[in-house]
């Protein structure tokens, strides 16, 4: 990834980024092929393998270690001078062989980094005649992961296409279950989203799962293949599924629900449920697909979200608010701001994904002032120096910015490297929304308690 500090200089100890279209300076997205691997992990019985340097597996495996706090293993083809010049097959055969053996798994998916699509390694064929050679195939999943092309968030559901391409086969029977597809969410908000489901006396889907992988209990024994994510079986059969939820709002093609959609699956697409209107969406959709009526408890949970909103709203009313990371956060966090009373005065995506600037074309004209994709950190605080936000919401890469200007910031989203519990953030449902709710409240009224000079206690 370029990282070219050539666009900022030190005035007072604070940093004024300066534009400069040459370079991106500070990214706001991460690499393709971490997308790949983080999607794997909720796949039961799988390994990632990167086919490439070992490099960018290592990197990898450090941010998804350090945001889940869990271990992850990444495998790497390992190209050296002679592969970038002669081709890895060799290496990609003797991973696979290694990976076999120590792992065990029940699949194994590929997925490439910037030096092997540099070179042009026609990785399917490669992968074709490995399983020629052996009496029995290893099965495997393969997804295009060109970091130069994409970032994290085109690696993940590139991936989950891949395995929804070459697993969910199934023709059988019709099953009373419902499929989701989300976004890059926490291992938290997969739990929750699984809870809603089932609370409709259906079995639920989710590709990928890693609610457990990522989030597990304390072992006596490390684990290789951390238990959880989704049965093999399970995604074999999501044809047959009532319906398929895709949580991507802001996705590009080609969808894995496209996919089930070709082999006879119905498809709703929806946005992250955050906040009433959003989950209210959600949960019909439920009741219409399973004909089954809304608990109770979800019935309960809502009208808390609601008072709530009763007890807050004069302290959000108004209030400006950043917005920066994957795009299905933005534009789901945007609508909820505006739900809440407050203005998504800046909203920005690392992604090259004009589908932001479509998603939050519904909010009503005037509602965001400066929409920015494909950006990076400097473009970002630049903007948020002119439009002059009270709150960032964001991973921790944005934390120098809500430094530099002085106001809080809400940690969501992916990476967060310098807090704990970043699994078990739980921003869905009428559940998660009222946590998210109280934390602006609260982030907003301790600002405002800090600059006081009376020092209120009763605000
Ligand atoms: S895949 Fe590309 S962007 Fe990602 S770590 Fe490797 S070289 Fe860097």
């Amino acid at each position: 990834m370029t990282t070219v500090n050539t666009a900022a200089v030190q005035e007072d100890s604070v940093v004024r980024p300066i534009h400069n279209p040459q370079a991106t300076v500070n990214p706001c997205t991460l690499c393709a092929p971490l997308g790949a691997a983080l999607a794997t992990t909720g796949i039961q019985g799988a390994i990632s393998l990167l086919h490439g340097a070992q490099g960018c597996a290592t990197y990898i495996r450090r941010y998804l270690i350090s945001h889940f706090r869990e271990p992850v293993d990444v495998a790497s083809s390992s190209f050296g001078e002679s592969q970038t010049v002669f081709g890895g097959e060799d290496n990609l055969s003797r991973a696979l062989d290694n990976i076999e053996q120590q792992y065990h798994p029940d699949i194994v998916t590929v997925a490439t980094t910037c030096v092997a699509e540099t070179v042009g390694e026609d990785v399917p064929m490669l992968l074709k005649r490995y399983n020629s050679r052996r009496n029995k195939a290893l099965p495997v999943v393969y997804a295009a992961t060109p970091s130069y092309k994409d970032g994290h968030v085109e690696g993940f559901h590139s991936m989950v296409h891949g395995i929804v391409q070459s697993l969910a086969t199934n023709t059988g029977a019709p099953r009373r279950a419902v499929n989701v597809l989300p976004p890059l969410i926490s291992p938290a908000d997969l739990r929750h989203l699984r809870e809603i489901v089932q609370g409709f006396g259906v079995k639920a889907t989710l590709v990928p799962d890693y609610s457990d992988t990522l989030d597990g209990v304390i072992l006596d024994e490390y684990r290789a293949m951390p238990e959880g994510g989704t049965p093999l079986d399970d995604i074999s059969s999501m044809p047959q599924s009532l319906t398929t939820i895709d949580l991507t709002m802001t996705g590009k093609a080609p969808r894995a629900s496209d996919v089930l959609a070709r082999r006879g699956a119905q498809i709703h697409l929806l946005g992250l449920p955050v906040g009433i209107r959003a989950t209210d969406a959600f949960v019909e959709h439920l009741t219409q697909m399973t004909g089954v009526a809304r608990p109770q408890w979800l019935a309960q949970e809502r009208g808390r979200l609601l008072d709530g909103y009763a007890d807050g709203h004069k302290y959000v009313f108004g209030k400006r608010v950043g917005l920066y990371g994957d795009p299905e956060w933005v534009a789901s966090l945007a609508t909820f701001l505006f739900e809440i009373g407050a203005r998504p005065v800046v909203c920005a995506t690392g992604a090259r994904n004009r589908a932001l600037t479509k998603a939050l074309e519904q909010l009503p004209p005037g509602s965001v002032d400066e929409v920015l994709d494909d950006t990076d950190f400097v473009r970002f605080e630049v903007a948020c120096r002119r439009t002059n936000p009270e709150l960032l919401i964001g991973n921790s890469k944005g934390y120098g910015i809500a430094r530099n200007l002085g106001i809080p910031l809400l940690r969501l989203g992916f990476p967060i490297h310098d807090r704990i519990g970043a699994g078990r953030i739980q921003v869905l449902g009428y559940r998660g929304s009222t946590w998210l709710f109280d934390s602006i409240v609260n982030l907003l009224l301790e600002r405002k308690q800090n600059a006081s000079d009376v020092g209120y206690s009763y605000l």
